[in-house]
């Protein structure tokens, strides 16, 4: 049988381990930190940072295809893994959502709406950012950000240099702030074939930067749905892009604002494990192995609400609830804001 590569072992590289598994693969993950969520469901793992080449070359030849279930791995990396293997989703969906000013210039380069932005480093430019797109604003790194980490929230000019500080010199962009009425996530995938398919969009809740829960279906008209899955089949298409997506979106009265893609599997589509016959990462897997993709119909209504920190004790008395599907990453240690689990409410 094939071996599929995952960079990463976290609890979505866990998942895909588990969906791989399932299609008959076999699954080698590569973490830089011991005794990852993954570790305890893939049939090999190596332990050893991004910048051990030699490491990632020897990862790379046990392995038939490389995927991965977070976008910042270093260019360096990906050198070594694309002399001897397809990386799948490729390397553009990765520089492009790796930046946060290079993915809404593609964004906007495809006709999509997304915040009004400005590149900043110096206070100066913030300045000047904050003249043209005005407060509230978010600042927020252009890289390594996840979990609302990275941002600070202006709500006049006066606030700019505390939010500037907590860059901590990192280049940033500034955005206008979005009034928007809902947040909604369209995942979709495309396979090698070029086909493409989309999940019904979720309603996204976050606390404290974190998402919280995700409703299916969302909140949205016929068109607003249309535009949603039109609007992440024309990202996929421009990228020539292989596996899934997450694609999150504003609902605002003039239309949807497209706030960030993430080329990998995406907590808003976990509902998809107990809601559809064919999930997120058994999707993922088709598609980077070159089969067809699933049938993502949602066959039930689903909240999905993640378990953080201290919401982990709650797990005795959601195990008694009926048409509650509990998934959880077996970590030991439950810090506040670690993201431990989830739990799938079927609702209809
Ligand atoms: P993720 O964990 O989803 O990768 P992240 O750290 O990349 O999160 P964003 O998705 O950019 O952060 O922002 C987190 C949340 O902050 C958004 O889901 C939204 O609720 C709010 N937010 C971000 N940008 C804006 C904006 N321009 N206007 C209004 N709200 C925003
Ligand atoms: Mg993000
Ligand atoms: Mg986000």
């Amino acid at each position: 049988g094939s071996t599929i590569g995952i960079l990463g072992g976290g609890q979505l590289g866990r998942m895909l381990s588990v969906a791989a598994s399932r299609l008959g693969f076999r699954t080698h993950i590569f973490e830089p930190s011991a005794n990852p969520p993954a570790a305890h469901v893939a049939d090999r793992v190596t332990t050893a940072p991004y910048d051990d080449l030699a490491a990632l070359a020897a990862f790379a030849a046990s392995v038939d295809v490389v995927t991965y279930e977070f976008e910042n791995i270093p260019t360096a990396a990906l050198d070594v893994l694309e002399k001897t293997h397809p990386i799948r989703p490729n390397r553009r969906a990765l520089a492009v959502s790796q930046d946060r000013i290079a993915e809404k210039d593609f964004l906007t380069s495809l006709g999509l709406t997304t915040a009004p932005y400005a590149g900043v480093t110096t206070l100066d430019d913030l300045h000047h950012a904050i003249t043209k797109i005005g407060t509230p604003a978010i600042l927020k790194t252009t890289r390594l950000g996840y979990d609302g980490k990275g941002q600070a929230r202006l709500k006049s000019p006066a606030d700019a240099e505390a939010a500037l500080a907590q860059m901590n010199g990192a280049p940033a962009v500034l955005e206008g702030f979005i009034d928007f009425s809902h947040e909604v996530s369209v995942i979709a995938a495309r396979g090698t074939d070029g086909s493409v398919a989309c999940y019904d969009p979720g309603e996204n809740v976050h606390k404290d930067g974190i998402l919280s829960t995700t409703t299916i279906p969302a909140r949205l008209s016929p068109s607003q749905r249309t535009d949603a899955i039109l609007l992440a089949a024309r990202i996929l298409n421009a990228l020539d892009y292989v596996g899934v997506m997450g694609v999150e979106l504003f609902v605002t009265r003039a239309g949807l604002i497209v706030n960030e893609i993430a080329p990998r599997v995406h907590n808003s589509g976990h509902w998809t494990q107990n809601g559809c016959a064919v999930d997120q990462f058994e999707q993922h897997i088709r598609a980077v192995a070159g089969w067809p993709l699933g049938d993502g119909a949602r066959h039930s209504d689903v909240v999905m609400e993640n378990l953080i920190g201290d919401d982990i004790l709650r797990v005795p008395q959601i195990a008694r609830e009926k048409n509650a599907a509990l998934h959880l990453y077996g970590k030991a240690e439950a810090r506040p804001g670690r993201k431990m689990g989830h739990v799938n409410r079927i609702v209809g």
